[in-house]
């Protein structure tokens, strides 16, 4: 039996209300999309949700305890807690430079954890 899902598309700020109509897994049909990139977010919501993940990991001798870091590509959305509990057992020690790996392909995704910004060392 068909059903119908109803999400905004994030794919640019306009946030098309999109409904999405599906039966067994397949999509049918899109509405309420703008452009055809409101169609590709669909059928990849639908199929593989993903999302960016951001958070901090702590850093010792850092100006600040915590640095934000983020996946440099996103996470499949299952998977999100995982990532979490991967990404809170690092610890850093400052310096760290901005866009350097602070987790290499985590949980096998093949996708990094960056840091965010630099951070020097204090004192
Ligand atoms: S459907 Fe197109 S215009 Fe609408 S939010 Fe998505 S990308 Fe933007």
């Amino acid at each position: 039996m068909a059903e119908e899902v109803n999400f905004i598309c994030t794919a640019c700020p306009q946030g098309c209300s999109l409904t999405v109509l599906m039966e067994n897994g397949e999509v049918l049909g899109v509405t309420g999309n703008s452009c055809k990139k409101g169609l590709d977010y669909a059928n990849a919501e639908t199929s593989d949700p993903r999302r960016m993940v951001a958070t901090t990991v702590k850093i010792r001798n850092g100006f600040h305890p915590l640095l934000p870091v983020y996946t440099e590509r996103p996470v499949p959305k299952p998977m999100i807690p995982q990532v979490l509990a991967e990404i809170r057992k690092v610890e850093l020690e400052a310096p760290v430079v901005m866009k350097s790996v602070v987790l290499e392909n985590v949980l096998g995704t093949g996708i990094n954890v960056l840091a965010s910004r630099s951070m020097p060392a204090k004192g």
